[in-house]
Order: structure tokens, then sequence, then C-alpha cells
């Protein structure tokens, strides 16, 4: 009985772990080789029918020692560097060859979700769907030349930002405790990349987005507000968080929040740290559904890229998530929004509507 609700999840950077991280690539993902969070047979027995797959460019000479230095009481800042356009448009064309090549090679297993209806057939059948979104968008120039090709290569959906500055916005560093209204809001550039989106039909992503750039986004988007993985400011002070005056903007635009699995921004304490119960990914999700309603929530775990709980240790387990929401009182009508229905409008309305 647990498992039969198929799941459309916010954000995962497995791109990144199989073909810059790690490796593996193709098979890694196919087969499984064990590590990292999610591959095709942990998506099977998750029963995840589509995901957002990051194509996400890492600073091109990462500091060999990344972890946040903390303060006395445990608080830290992190701010990440900006990368180069080179870069990030060589290894964006790399990743997306990679990704023809892997779709190529499971023609039976996956599928590239270009249209609304790609989406539906995932889930309804066995093929996993692959959104593909950006995740900052260094490889696009001001005047969004790219923007085109990038959508013919199957681009749905971009975050301008991740978190560090680039021509488009400023992403909020990382921090703990923090308020995300750190730096300045959304260029001309990225203006004119959220009209484009509207104009194009792809999604726009306010995670890792600075306050004064949601805000901007807010009164520009035409299309209903999006953040693929955040969880609540109000139950943890993360700067990645959203606070319940956000949360209700983006209720109000009729669009939705999936819910990150990060420890670090559901404990509450600073910490990453595997050692959390389950039932606190469940009280950010009943915090969302508080204050937005329940057709405004949604699931972005962020697998292959942040810290998951012990319980939730991949995406295999996902099926226990949706067990601890029924043991809490939840009907199925609102956990079939909340773990595929509330994407399925949210994506219809923004890819196949003109704004
Ligand atoms: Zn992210």
């Amino acid at each position: 009985m647990s498992s039969d609700i198929a799941i459309i999840d916010g954000h995962n950077d497995t791109l990144t772990r199989i073909f810059v991280d790690q490796g593996g690539g193709i098979g890694a993902f196919l087969h499984g080789n064990g590590k990292g969070d999610l591959d095709l047979p942990r998506a099977r027995r998750g029963n995840l029918a589509a995901g957002f797959f990051a194509l996400f460019i890492r600073t091109q000479h990462p500091h060999p020692n990344s972890e946040p230095k903390r303060e006395a009481d445990g608080g830290w800042t992190s701010q990440p560097p900006s990368i180069d356009y080179e870069w990030a448009t060589q290894e964006t064309a790399r990743l997306l060859d990679c990704l023809d090549e892997l779709l190529q090679n499971a023609t039976d297993d996956l599928r590239l979700c270009r249209t609304i209806n790609d989406l539906h057939c995932s889930v309804t059948d066995d093929r996993l769907g692959i959104i593909l979104h950006i995740e900052g968008c260094e490889m696009i120039s001001p005047d969004l030349r790219e923007l085109q090709g990038l959508y013919a290569r199957g681009l749905r959906s971009l975050g301008p930002v991740w978190s560090r500055p680039n021509a488009f916005g400023t992403g909020i560093r990382f921090g703990w405790p923090s308020s995300n209204d750190v730096g300045p809001g959304l260029s001309p550039a990225g203006k004119n990349l959220i009209r484009k989106c509207n104009e194009m039909g792809i999604l726009v992503d306010l995670s890792h987005l600075n306050y004064r750039g949601f805000v901007d986004v807010a009164q520009i988007s035409t299309a209903p507000l999006v953040a693929t993985h955040c969880g609540c400011h109000a139950l943890c002070a993360s700067a990645r968080n959203l606070t319940d005056g956000q949360l209700r903007l983006i209720a109000e635009s009729g669009g939705v929040v999936g819910c990150n699995f990060f420890t670090g921004d559901l404990r509450g304490d600073g910490r990453f740290d595997a050692d959390m119960p389950l039932t606190r990914l469940a009280e950010h999700i009943e915090h969302l559904v508080e204050v937005m309603g329940d057709q405004h929530v949604a699931l972005g775990s962020d697998f292959d890229g942040a810290d998951m709980c012990e319980e939730m240790a991949d995406a295999a387990c996902l099926p226990a998530l949706i067990t601890l929401l029924r043991s809490r009182g939840w009907d199925e009508a609102a956990l079939i929004r909340v773990c595929h229905g509330n994407w399925l409008r949210v994506i219809e309305q923004t890819w196949e509507s003109n704004f």
C-alpha cells in the first residue's frame, strides 16, 4: 500500500555525480554502483516517476576544503566563487552530450520530458521522466542567445543563479542562522531572462535566489512561482529556506514549493547530520501545507546534491515518506497532490501557456 503513489521530484544532482564528481557515467545510472542517492534501480524501488535533473556546473578548480568554518555558537556562512562563461559553456556542452548518450542507451527506460504529455506518460508507465533543469545560468550570455539552443536540447526549467553571483543576479550565499535578504536583486539581464522564460514556457526556479531577486521574479513573472527545492525558514533559519511571507507569495501565484530533504536545511541547528528523524522532513512539509495549502506543496529531494537523513538514505526510501505522512493522518487526495499532482498542474501551466 505504501509505494502505490507515483512521485515527481523537484531536484536532483545525479548528472553531476555520475558525469563529474564520482564518475561511473551511464552504467552507474542504469545499473547502480552502490554510490550516491539516485539511479534507475532505486528510482524504480522508490516509485519515482520523474524528476528535475539539474545541469550544474562546478567551480573549475574546487577549493580542497569546502566545509564552512563555524563560529563558536555553531553559526556559519559560505559564499562559493563565481565561474567563467567559457568554463560553463564547455562543461554544459559535455554534460548535454552525456545526457543524450544516456537517453540513447535507455530508450525503454528513460524519457526526456519536453511536453506535459511526456510527463503524464512517465507518471503512468515505466519510463523514468527526466526534466532537464539548469541550476545557475553561467553558460547563458546576458543577451540570452544560447537559450533557444538549450530549449531545443530539452531544457524546460532553470534557476537563474546557484548560490553565487552571476550576470543575472545574486545567489543566496549559504549560511545559518541567516536571513536571505543579502545582496542586490536581478540585473537588467536577469529581468529579461525571466520575461524570456515566460515567453518560451521555461519554468523559473526561485531556489538559491536571494530575497531581492525573489521579489523581482515575483513582480515580473506571469507564470506560477516555483521553488523546486527549499525548506521552511520558520523551522530552520538557513539562508536557503523560504520565509512564510515568501511561501504566501508563491501560493497566491498558484505556484509550488518542492520540499528539500537536505538535513542542514531541515534540522534547525545548522548541522549537516544524517542523525535526524524522518518526522523532521514531515514537519517541514506540514508547515508548507499550513502556510500555503496542500495544492502548493511538492517534493524536491536534492538527491545526490545534499546530505540526506538515515531514513531517507536514497531514492528507494521515498515510499517511507508516504507511509509516514499516512500515519500522520494525511488523506490520499492530498498525498497524490504532493507526490505528483501539484507538479503536473504547475508544469502544465508553465510549459503550455503563452504568458
Ligand atoms: Zn540546489
